[in-house]
């Protein structure tokens, strides 16, 4: 007879494999199909927010819709197939038919810069494009001909759309709420982020079964960054009394657990995760809090400082398959997803017997961001890189688009340069270059003392 433990184990694996296939991405059909597949294990509601609404800096994109694409050799072979992976198509590409030379078309192919055999993920979300990504065997085949090739995308934007998410609020004896977000925006990708949805909802399927809660949990399936906005813009006074929560995110790898702390380090959320890594005798990587990364980049957000931390298994951006076709149920297993479905449990127990205090810090001021409410579209105000997905953030030494991302989150109108100056360990001299500049767009304002 089967235990318990091995029930959990075969209903996630069926989970993940009915999903894996489903072409997500921020907006579509595939999310929706997603959120229902959900449904049948937890009960959430699905919602929709229509496209072109404002939110904070953004605005909801049109929704896309994909059916077909393909790369055909002059022969009528197909080189590169969506129908086969669909991450070889860049997410949100605009519709194409027509017959180019490779020259002309190797603008638009990408390759992963290390890994000869992995289809690398791209997207395009806020500026219109198309892409295909390839192995670097099939770059070389498109290279190899000398006639057009034929290149089709068969997909469409829709003005009315929407974009859809999935939430589930458990009552729980206090009306003190917990958020869990997770995301639902990415294709054929495993670790990042099928792990996340699948397990959530195994986690609000848990936290049902038991009496009443202490805590209250709001659940939220998004799509990252614009789902996550939207839900704040959406429910703005609710998340605005939310102090803390959990991303969760890549947790279902063969690798180290890690976690990665949320932006006050003094948040019991932190004492409460390392507590139980210490407990069962866990090895596990601390990340501490950055700017880059999740949906705590919007909670964390100066309108809100939620404080959200992750407890990952090969946690984003560190193993070497991220955001590649090689992130796949060989590299995923549920029997990992069940290691960190428990730790969630725990932890979720733990948060509940403890009173939440919001410490926020706050030292004194200078500039102020004029976004306070999650992230500034960076790429509205030129300030972003072109093609999405492929960015790596360096550490150690910082890019302009990370001290742009620093300053945006660290201008609070309570932060001097000099104090900001002296936690990134950057010169004021480059600060306030860059703050100028931020100035100058009108994303921050100094103040005067
Ligand atoms: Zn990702």
């Amino acid at each position: 007879m089967k235990n318990l433990n091995q029930i959990l184990t075969g209903e996630i694996d069926r989970c993940l494999k009915d999903l894996f296939p489903i072409t997500r991405s921020i907006t579509g059909p595939g999310n929706r199909k997603t959120l229902k597949i959900l449904q049948e294990i937890a009960p959430l509601q699905i919602k929709e927010y229509p496209s072109g609404t404002q939110v904070y800096d953004w605005i909801i994109p049109d929704e896309w819709r994909v059916k077909d694409a393909w790369i055909k050799s002059s022969k009528g072979e197909k080189l590169v197939d969506f129908r086969q992976c669909n991450i070889h198509l860049v997410g949100y590409s605009e519709p194409v038919h027509k017959k180019i030379m490779f020259e002309e078309l190797k603008g638009n192919l990408h390759t992963h810069p290390e890994l000869e055999n992995a289809i690398p993920y791209r997207t395009s979300y806020y500026k219109r494009d198309w892409g295909f990504c390839t192995t670097h065997a099939q770059y070389k085949a498109l290279a190899e001909e000398c006639d057009p090739l034929e290149v089709y995308i068969d997909s469409e934007f829709n003005s009315k759309g929407s974009l859809t998410i999935g939430e589930l609020l458990i009552q729980g004896e206090s009306d003190q709420e917990v958020l869990i977000s997770t995301y639902i925006c990415h294709p054929s990708l495993a670790n990042d982020n099928l792990s996340g949805a699948v397990m959530t909802t195994f986690l609000a399927r848990e936290l049902l079964k038991h009496e009443k809660p202490k805590l209250s949990y709001r659940i939220i399936w998004v799509p990252e960054t614009i789902g996550a906005i939207a839900y704040c813009a959406m429910n703005e006074e609710t998340m605005k009394n939310i102090s803390t929560g959990l991303v969760v995110t890549t947790v279902g790898g063969p690798g180290k657990f890690g976690y990665k702390e949320s932006y006050n380090t003094d948040h019991p959320i932190n004492t409460v995760i390392e507590n139980i890594f210490k407990k069962e005798e866990i090895d596990y990587i601390n990340y501490p809090f950055d700017v880059h990364g999740s949906d705590e980049r919007q909670y964390s957000s100066q309108g809100f400082r939620i404080n959200i931390a992750s407890i990952t298994k090969d946690k984003y951006y560190e193993y070497p398959y991220y955001h590649t076709s090689l992130d796949n149920l060989d590299f995923v297993r549920p029997e990992y997803i069940v290691e960190t479905l428990y730790l969630h449990i725990k932890v979720l127990k733990n948060l509940s017997s403890i009173v939440i205090i919001c410490n926020n810090n706050k030292s004194s001021p200078v500039y102020k961001s004029n976004y306070p409410n999650c992230e500034v579209m960076l790429s509205k105000h030129n300030l972003y890189p072109k093609i999405g997905g492929g960015q790596l953030p360096k550490f150690g030494t910082y890019t302009e688009l990370d001290l742009i991302l620093w300053l945006l989150f660290l201008c609070d109108g309570k932060s001097t340069i000099e104090h900001i100056s002296k936690i990134l360990k950057v010169k004021k001299v480059e600060l306030e270059k860059v703050a100028l500049k931020l100035e100058k767009k009108e994303l921050i304002e100094r103040r005067v003392f």
